[in-house]
């Protein structure tokens, strides 16, 4: 790294705890120090020391079209003349519900918030008062934000840094978050025999992508939502990063999973700072001022974040998901035959625009294999790849996703990276 991150990051580490505003871009746990970032356009990312890196990164996600997607940008130039916040209704907060109403299957009304924090916390409060039920089953590696009741034994930045759970959260928050194994069905029924008629819902990423990218075994969604239906309880999909990735219409789509509550975020705001919820309209009735559910927000709806969402949700509705899957698929099936041939052990899972290398002989399926994975490994493979100008996750346990920008000539640079490793 050169002088100027590493100054800023200096600078940085005296007035925001470590430096960063979220962990794992502090880049610890990958023994290096985060790059300070310029500016970003298409699938190029560049440093404020003048380096440029192949970002599989992408914001961890809302960037699927890349950075600086002229109609994304033009829409939010556009909104930022006419004001950048009303408190107050406005028309796009409308347009974009619609576009979101009508891509995602399950879904009959929608509210939005700023993160998927938000939106998952939200969703909670929301089953817990449809069911009049506390418990909420979660599975051990999937992260759905940093609010209270998820902060057990999650994944993404905690799985990153070995933290079970948090100080600062009361054992009484928790002590109504169950835990099953992810691709457990039996786990999940074993639970539900003892607790079933005090569960108000189970929360599950439909791909588990913050412990690497763990898909779904088949069947292991269907069981889900037969344990729902079976004892009445909710079931929630956080499509947060799923959404608008694992196809147009999110993973319920894709796998044909009719969930209760969606919770969104990442895409829909287009790299503005987005969340939302939706649902069933028996239950989104219930929301304040609808209903008693108390949930709000200052920002809510934000005219400029409003018009990045329907900008990349317009540009994604007729967008060749069917090929970037294809090409995205290529891409990691010879990321991993080069691994291969370095006599590392390597596992490259890939699910639509997403991919991830695991250092494993095993089959990841749930946290306990992927934390099998050699972290030793990864970290050498990551400091590499970005002295070549790949950007990936600073960190094993999240997933490397692709653009629709991405070209051949940036998969070769990061391929040519790869062959240049040494372990
Ligand atoms: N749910 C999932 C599945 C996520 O991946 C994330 C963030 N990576 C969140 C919720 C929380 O979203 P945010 O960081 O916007 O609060």
């Amino acid at each position: 790294m050169d002088t100027t991150s590493r100054q800023l990051f200096e600078k940085a580490c005296a007035v925001i705890p470590g430096g960063v505003n979220s962990p794992v871009r502090a880049c610890h746990n990958v023994d290096s120090q985060p790059l300070f970032i310029a500016e970003a356009h298409g699938c190029r990312i560049t440093d404020v020391d003048g380096h440029e890196y192949v970002d599989f990164v992408l914001s961890w996600g809302p960037m699927i079209l890349g950075h600086d997607e002229p109609s994304v940008t033009r829409a939010v130039c556009e909104a930022a003349k006419r004001g950048t916040s009303y408190g107050a209704p406005c028309p796009a907060e409308v347009t974009l519900a619609e576009e979101v109403v009508a891509a995602m299957p399950s879904l009959e009304m929608v509210r939005m918030v700023n993160s998927g924090t938000e939106a998952t916390m939200s969703a909670l409060r929301l089953a817990r008062a449809a069911t009049k039920r506390d418990k909420v089953l979660k599975f051990v590696g999937c992260y759905h934000g940093h609010a209270d009741p998820f902060l057990a034994a999650a994944g993404s930045g905690l799985a990153t840094f070995s933290i079970p759970g948090t100080p600062g959260v009361p054992a009484a928050v928790v002590a109504d978050t169950l835990l099953a194994p992810y691709n457990d069905i039996d786990a999940v029924k074993a639970i539900f025999e003892q607790h079933g008629a005090s569960i108000a819902a189970i929360i599950v990423e439909p791909v588990a992508a913050n412990m690497g990218l763990v898909l779904p075994k088949p069947g292991f969604l269907e069981g889900l939502r037969a344990v729902c239906d079976q004892y009445g309880s909710l079931l929630i999909f956080d499509e947060v990063i799923t959404g608008f990735r694992a196809a147009f219409g999110g993973a319920q789509a894709r796998f044909s999973i009719d969930p209760d509550l969606t919770t969104f975020g990442k895409i829909i705001g287009g790299g503005l700072p987005v969340g939302a919820f939706g649902g069933k309209r028996r239950y989104m009735e219930l929301i304040a001022p609808r209903g008693g559910v108390y949930q709000a927000g200052t920002l809510s709806g934000n005219p400029l974040a409003m018009a990045a969402g329907i900008a990349t949700l317009r540009y994604l509705k007729t967008a060749d998901y069917a090929a970037l899957e294809k090409r995205t698929h290529a891409f990691a099936m010879e990321l991993r035959d080069i691994l291969a041939s370095k006599g590392v052990p390597i596992q490259m899972p890939t699910l639509a625009s997403m991919f991830c290398p695991y250092f494993s002989e095993q089959e990841v399926t749930d946290f306990a294999t992927a934390t099998l994975c050699d972290q030793a490994l990864f970290t050498t493979f990551y400091k590499q790849m970005r002295a070549h100008g790949i950007y990936l996750a600073p960190s094993g346990y999240e997933t490397g996703m692709v653009s629709f920008v991405h070209t051949d000539e940036d998969f070769n640079k990061a391929l040519d990276a790869a062959r240049k490793v040494i372990f």
